[in-house]
């Protein structure tokens, strides 16, 4: 996993001080009764609104267009997760919410699929686990289950319509995880070289590769890791190096420019899209398609 400086600190405490005190804070919403949850970023915002519906009010620590490994929290918004009836969020994504998060109030998703192993390039993390389970549609479904549940236990008098919530967006992941799976079944090349390696659950949950071509997220990657990565996406008949809207594709560029190859961009989904998770992913699955070679 990538942790890249993709916004410069200062401009980064500046969103977030503005996006912490503008919005609707926890404390103001549960003026209404419901309770107040808040996701940590972008998936698990869409998740809670499917899931908690109205009967909650759901509220995000990760401003659009910030990236959230390196989300830092204001005090507003540490006071905010103390008053909070839950916290949705995902240990290992965002260091800083880890750190603040109320452990017998918060429901972090990891704990609710099978994980997978640490990519070998990722830095900075102590979890052991690759936390960018929200693009696999499939367990996100589960997490929906499971969320579910934990919103029935939160707030009995809702449980049922928590429940039935749950069973709808686990519905909906689930036609979106058959989608995939079709569209991918038949392609030139299964190898997705990308530079954030967000994509080892999509890669795990659809049988593809991922090569993720930064090495150290500090700073761009050696001319020997670049041709090491040009060699194996070489080998793999790769024609497109995948990069993503948060970052600069500079790195991709050159790549891409190294092997003959075309760029195209595949949401990680870490923000918010221009639509929703599952239209985003949709179109996640378009491009995926035609940089491929998929036969549909
Ligand atoms: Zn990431």
């Amino acid at each position: 996993m990538s942790r890249t400086p993709r916004i410069s600190a200062a401009i980064l405490a500046i969103t977030l001080t503005t996006a912490a005190c503008s919005g609707s804070g926890a404390a103001d919403t549960a003026k209404d009764g419901k309770p107040a949850v808040i996701a940590a970023f972008y998936p698990l915002q869409w998740l809670t609104e499917q899931v908690g519906g109205s009967d909650v009010n759901v509220s995000v620590l990760t401003a659009p267009g910030v990236e959230p490994h390196d989300l830092e929290l204001g005090a507003h918004q540490v006071a905010q997760l103390e008053d909070a009836a839950l916290t949705v969020y995902i240990k290992g994504v965002q260091p800083a919410v880890d750190d603040a998060v109320a452990q017998d109030k918060s429901f972090d998703a990891a704990t609710a699929v099978k994980t997978l192993p640490a990519s070998e390039h990722e830095e900075g993390h102590d979890i052991g686990y690759d936390p960018h389970l929200w693009l696999d549609p499939s367990r996100l479904a589960t997490v929906a289950t499971k969320l579910g549940e934990r919103l029935a236990a939160t707030d009995p008098a809702h449980a049922q319509g928590y429940r039935d919530r749950a069973v709808k967006t686990a519905g909906a992941l689930g036609t979106l995880d058959q989608e995939y799976a079709k569209g991918l079944t038949t392609c030139e090349t299964k190898t997705l070289v990308t530079s954030h390696e967000a994509f080892g659950y999509l890669a795990d949950r659809y049988h593809l590769k991922q090569i993720g071509i930064t090495l150290d997220p500090e700073t761009e990657p050696s001319p020997a890791r670049i041709a090491e990565v040009a060699k194996l996406a070489k080998d793999e008949k790769a024609t497109t190096i995948f990069t993503e809207s948060l970052v600069s594709p500079k790195v991709a560029e050159v790549l891409a420019k190294e092997i003959g190859a075309k760029t195209a961009v595949l949401d990680p989904l870490e923000s918010k899209p221009s639509g929703d998770y599952l239209s985003a992913m949709r179109a996640n699955l378009k491009t995926l398609q035609g940089a491929l070679g998929c036969t549909t």
